[in-house]
């Protein structure tokens, strides 16, 4: 379904999952598990992580085609352009279009060293605009053509210090045609609170999904300040991680009680959707939608 009618059918926040493509036969059935437990959770839909500059394209493909093929799950491709010919993107956006595919996540990507790499697109805001002419020309068999989401960055993206630059560069995003917003993972709601009223202020109006990430591991902390470039830990959360020290389970309580009230506030104030990064495991996702009331099989 085109995310405004995903939107439409939720009457009310949507729920999704994260899934990157597994690597090794060992993954692929880490993969297999967390997506029959989540199966019952009936995800608005799902996306699947793209490695910048088409190091996972096949992967990402196959597992978008084999997600597609399921009765349950929704993939929404996340794509990235930087070090990517035109050619490359239609191809790409060909197949997902002749699958069926309904919405893609049109990102720059990371930028793999100083100098950036040769191809035909800078920034998101290209491909956004690149995704909306292979709309208009009618190649998506659906005359909605595909839905367009974007990235964003409650707390700021690294790259531009300038947070006021930085909205005029989302707002660019939205006007050349993205459909809805998703975050990059934060840990503390006034991040996101604050983040959205100035989203409006700048006038982008688009549905912002918030992206979660229960806390299950220490080494989890470390990694995804390097991953989400530099999360901000609550220290209320860091102090609480450090009273349970050395203990695993009370480490991955006390991570999933974190998102729970996370999650539980997002709900008050009306988020668009809730998209947790699952790291393809279901255990610790499963937990929170329990401890938010959700049912499965809904
Ligand atoms: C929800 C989500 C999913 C992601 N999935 C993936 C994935 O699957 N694979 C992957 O490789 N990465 C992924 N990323 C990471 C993302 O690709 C990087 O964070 C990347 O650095 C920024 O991508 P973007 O799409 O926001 O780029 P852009 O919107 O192009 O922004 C990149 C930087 O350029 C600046 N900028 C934008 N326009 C201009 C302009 N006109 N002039 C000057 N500066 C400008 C922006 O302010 C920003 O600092 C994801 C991030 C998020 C939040």
């Amino acid at each position: 379904m085109h995310i405004k009618d995903i939107l439409a059918a939720a009457k009310g926040p949507t729920r999704s999952f994260e899934f990157f493509p597994p690597r090794s036969p060992v993954a692929v059935n880490e993969l297999q598990e967390a997506l029959n437990m989540l199966a019952p959770w009936r995800p608005d839909f799902v996306s699947v992580t793209y490695g910048a500059g088409g190091s996972t394209r096949d992967r990402t493909q196959a597992l978008v085609g084999e997600l597609r093929q399921s009765d349950v799950f929704d993939p929404v491709p996340h794509l990235t352009c930087v070090g990517h010919t035109e050619s490359e993107i239609m191809t790409l956006l060909e197949s997902y279009a002749a699958a069926g595919v309904c919405n893609v996540l049109a990102l720059r990507g990371d930028l793999p060293g100083q100098e950036f790499p040769e191809g035909d697109f800078k920034t998101a805001a290209d491909l956004v605009r690149f995704v909306r002419r292979f709309n208009e020309r009618g190649l998506h068999p659906s005359p909605q053509g595909f839905g367009i989401g974007v990235a964003c960055f409650p707390e700021g993206h690294p790259a531009t210090p300038n947070r006021m630059l930085e909205m005029d560069h989302l707002k660019a995003k939205v006007d050349a045609g993205a459909d809805y917003l998703c975050t990059q993972v934060f840990f503390d709601n006034h991040d996101f609170h604050d983040f959205r009223a100035r989203c409006e202020l700048a006038g982008i109006r688009a549905p912002i999904f918030a992206g979660i990430l229960p806390l299950t591991q220490p080494n989890n902390i470390r990694r995804m300040a390097e991953l989400a470039a530099g999360s901000r830990y609550p220290a209320r959360l860091l102090r609480a991680l450090q009273r349970v020290g050395d203990d695993a389970d009370a480490f991955r309580q006390v991570g999933i009680h974190h998102a729970v009230m996370q999650c539980a506030d997002l709900l008050d104030h009306d988020v668009a959707g809730l998209h947790f990064y699952t790291l393809n495991k279901a255990a610790s996702t499963v937990q929170v939608l329990r401890g938010l009331g959700f049912s499965s099989d809904r």
